[in-house]
């Protein structure tokens, strides 16, 4: 299967959401094969995009989450808040995050674990910037990151976690990684996950590329048997370039079924 997350980001506000998600179902229109499809509005719009999609195959994702499910915490949005608004996925340690907020390994994996026992798929965020890739160290980022947000995690049975290598300088910039550098990272991260994970079952972890993946670079990367999916930031909200790279994920699965 090849899985298509659409990140939204703080780039619309309610009624622009619901427009989104109902542009997005039409991609999905005439299409007998589709992709998982995946969409992560900002908190607000949640409960009217479930609406939307309520009687689609679409799946519902949030942006972020606290490690609490209840409690004095000011301005955070917990599991059980999401469940009520029908939430399944959940995106934790998104670069910006990381960056503009300052989100640490260690905060992720609290949320990891908690999303975990609260039966969400967390889509867990990784990736080394432009300096870290120049000085050779991009593998050691990665597992570092991995090895922690991912430490004391023990699956059960239907357990599903997402990783989206994302590398800081291909997120929004219009430069992404080529398919090889996407490929041999991948690979990396696949060795490591089967290292730490050696009885997980085939199809319980699923890793994804974002950065700047657009309608015309989308089936490069998909095709590759590397590549479970795509994690899409800007392009998500441009449906007309969405809509192609749903078509590419389509035309993978069509090819793979001949
Ligand atoms: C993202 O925000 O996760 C992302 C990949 O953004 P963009 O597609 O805009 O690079």
């Amino acid at each position: 299967m090849k899985t298509v997350i659409a990140n939204w980001k703080m780039n619309v506000g309610v009624r622009e959401s619901v427009a989104l998600a109902r542009g997005t179902l039409l991609t999905l229109r005439g299409r007998k094969i589709i992709p998982d499809l995946v969409i992560c509005p900002p908190f607000v719009a949640l409960g009217e995009v479930r609406k939307v999609i309520a009687r689609s195959s679409v799946e519902l994702g949030a942006q972020n989450t606290f490690w609490e499910a209840t409690g004095s915490h000011t301005g955070e949005t917990s599991t059980r808040m999401l469940q009520e608004l029908g939430v399944t996925h959940v995106i934790l340690g998104h670069s910006e995050r990381r960056q503009q907020v300052g989100e640490t390994d260690e905060m992720i994996q609290k949320k990891v674990l908690h999303v975990l026992s609260e039966r969400f798929v967390p889509i867990l965020c990784i990736g080394e910037t432009k300096e870290e890739r120049t000085a050779e160290q991009a593998r050691e980022v990665i597992q570092r990151q991995l090895s922690v947000a991912l430490q004391g995690v023990r699956f059960r049975g239907g357990d599903k976690l997402f990783v989206a290598y994302e590398p800081i300088w291909a997120i929004g910039t219009g430069e992404s990684a080529t398919v090889g550098e996407v490929v041999e990272m991948h690979r990396f991260i696949r060795s490591m996950l089967i290292q730490m994970f050696p009885d997980a079952p085939e199809g319980q972890i699923s890793i994804l590329y974002g950065g700047s993946v657009d309608g015309e670079n989308a089936y490069g990367f998909l095709r590759e048997i590397e590549v479970d999916g795509v994690l899409v930031g800007g392009a998500s909200v441009k449906l007309n370039q969405f809509k192609d790279i749903v078509g590419a994920a389509a035309e993978v699965l069509e090819a793979q079924q001949t």
